[in-house]
C-alpha cells in the first residue's frame, strides 16, 4: 500500500517514511516546495522506486490536501509547527496545527481507499506542564486542558506549541465523531524525541529537540545545564514504528499511545557525553548531582509495548548514537 506522509522532510517524519519504506510500502511525501522533496530522496536514492511526492504550499488553505491524498491506502500526518518561536500565536503556531489537520482530514472523502489516519500528536497534548499536579502520573487519557481562546493571548511561547498539539488532536478526534469516515484513526504521542538526525545535510537545520541535545555537547550551555526541557525521552526509532504499527494492527484502531523511552534530566546527558566522547568534555557544562527532580516522574507508557510491541531505547544507546551521527554530519560539512 502507499502511505501518505506529511511533513516529509522533517526529523521524525524522515524516520517514519524509512520505516514504512523498509517494511515494503509506498511513501508520498508531502513539501512545501518540490525541492526540498528532490533534495530529500536525493539522500535515499535506493529508495526512489517506491517514492513520489505532492507539494502542498500551504496546508491552512481549504482543499490543500485534496490532489495529494489521491492514491493512498494510508496517512501519517507529520507535518505541524514544532518550535516556540513564534511572533504571532495564531499564524504562525494555532492555524497551521489546527487548520492543517482539518483540511488533511475533509481531504480523505476524496480517496475511498483509505483505510487508517496516524496522527502525530504530542505530549504536550496529553500535559501542561505549567498546571500539572505535582505527583500526578502521565497517563494517555489525560488532555492539556488549554482552549484555543486562552492560547490565542497567551506570554509564555512554549505553552502555544503545547496548545497547537492538543487542539490539533482534538480536531482529529472531533472529525472522527462528527464525521464517521470509512478509515479508523490512532493518535501518536511522543515526549521529547531524540535520535540521529537522518534528514539534515548541515546542523543548521537540526530539529529543536535534537537541537537541545547537541547544544549540550557543542558549549552552548558550558556555564550550566538548562533546567529547561521535557522530565521524559524517547528514541525516534521507536516513534517510527509505532507510526508503522498503528497502521497494520486492527488493536490501534481509535486508539491513542503514548511514548515515553524514561524520565530523564539533562545532567544524565552531559554525564553520558563526558563518558562517551573524551573529545567534547571540555564543552560540557558542570553536572548538578542534587538535581534529580525529574527522575521521580511517574508515567505509563505500557499501552504501546502491550499493543504495538513498542521496546523503548535506553537513554545512554540514544544520547551516543545521536551525538554520534551529529558528529558525522559535522564531519562531512
Ligand atoms: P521538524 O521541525 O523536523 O519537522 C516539522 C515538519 O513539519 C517539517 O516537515 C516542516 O516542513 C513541517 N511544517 C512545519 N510548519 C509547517 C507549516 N506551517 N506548514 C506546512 N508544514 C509545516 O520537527 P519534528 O520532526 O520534531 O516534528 C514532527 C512532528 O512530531 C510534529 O507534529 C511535532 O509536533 C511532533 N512531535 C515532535 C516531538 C519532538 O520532540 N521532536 C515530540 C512530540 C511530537 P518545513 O521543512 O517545510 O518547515
Amino acid at each position: 500500500g502507499t502511505v501518505l506522509i506529511t511533513g516529509l522532510t522533517g526529523f521524525i517524519a524522515t524516520h517514519t517514511a524509512l520505516a514504512f519504506l523498509n517494511a515494503g510500502y509506498s511513501v508520498k511525501g508531502t513539501t512545501r516546495t518540490a525541492a526540498k522533496a528532490e533534495q530529500w530522496i536525493s539522500r535515499f536514492p535506493d529508495h526512489k522506486p517506491r517514492f513520489q511526492y505532492a507539494v502542498v504550499p500551504d496546508m491552512s488553505i481549504p482543499g490543500a490536501f485534496d490532489e495529494a491524498v489521491k492514491g493512498c491506502d494510508y496517512i501519517a500526518h507529520l507535518a505541524s509547527p514544532a518550535h516556540w518561536d513564534q511572533t504571532d500565536n495564531e499564524a504562525d503556531l494555532l492555524i497551521p496545527a489546527i487548520e492543517g489537520t482539518k483540511n488533511l482530514l475533509s481531504a480523505t472523502k476524496n480517496e475511498p481507499k483509505i483505510k487508517r489516519v496516524v496522527f502525530t500528536s504530542s505530549l504536550a497534548a496529553i500535559i501542561e506542564p505549567t498546571t500539572l499536579e505535582p505527583g500526578k502520573a502521565i497517563v494517555e487519557t489525560e488532555w492539556n486542558p488549554i482552549t484555543y481562546e486562552e492560547a490565542k493571548s497567551h506570554t509564555n511561547p512554549p505553552v502555544v506549541y503545547r496548545a497547537s498539539k492538543a487542539l490539533a488532536e482534538r480536531a482529529f478526534w472531533d472529525f472522527i465523531q462528527t464525521e464517521k469516515p470509512t478509515w479508523s484513526g490512532t493518535s501518536i504521542c511522543p515526549c521529547a524525541t531524540f535520535g540521529p538526525p537522518l534528514q539534515v545535510t548541515s546542523l543548521s537545520a537540526l530539529n529543536f529537540s535534537n537541537k537541545f541535545l547537541w547544544d549540550i555537547a557543542n558549549g552552548q550551555y558550558k556555564l550550566g545545564v538548562p533546567k529547561v526541557g521535557s522530565p521524559v525521552f524517547v528514541d525516534v526509532r521507536e516513534v517510527a514504528l509505532a507510526h508503522v504499527r498503528a497502521v497494520e494492527l486492527d488493536v490501534a484502531q481509535g486508539q491513542r499511545y503514548l511514548l515515553i523511552g524514561g524520565p530523564y534530566i539533562p545532567d544524565q546527558v552531559v554525564q553520558i557525553i563526558h563518558k562517551e566522547f573524551p573529545e567534547l568534555r571540555n564543552n560540557l557544562p558542570p553536572v548538578d548531582s542534587s538535581r534529580t527532580d525529574h527522575l521521580n516522574v511517574r508515567f505509563d507508557s505500557s499501552k504501546a509495548t502491550k499493543q504495538l510491541g513498542i521496546q523503548y531505547t535506553a537513554l545512554e544507546t540514544m544520547v551516543t548514537e545521536t551525538i554520534t551521527a551529529i558528529l558525522g554530519v559535522l564531519r562531512n560539512n
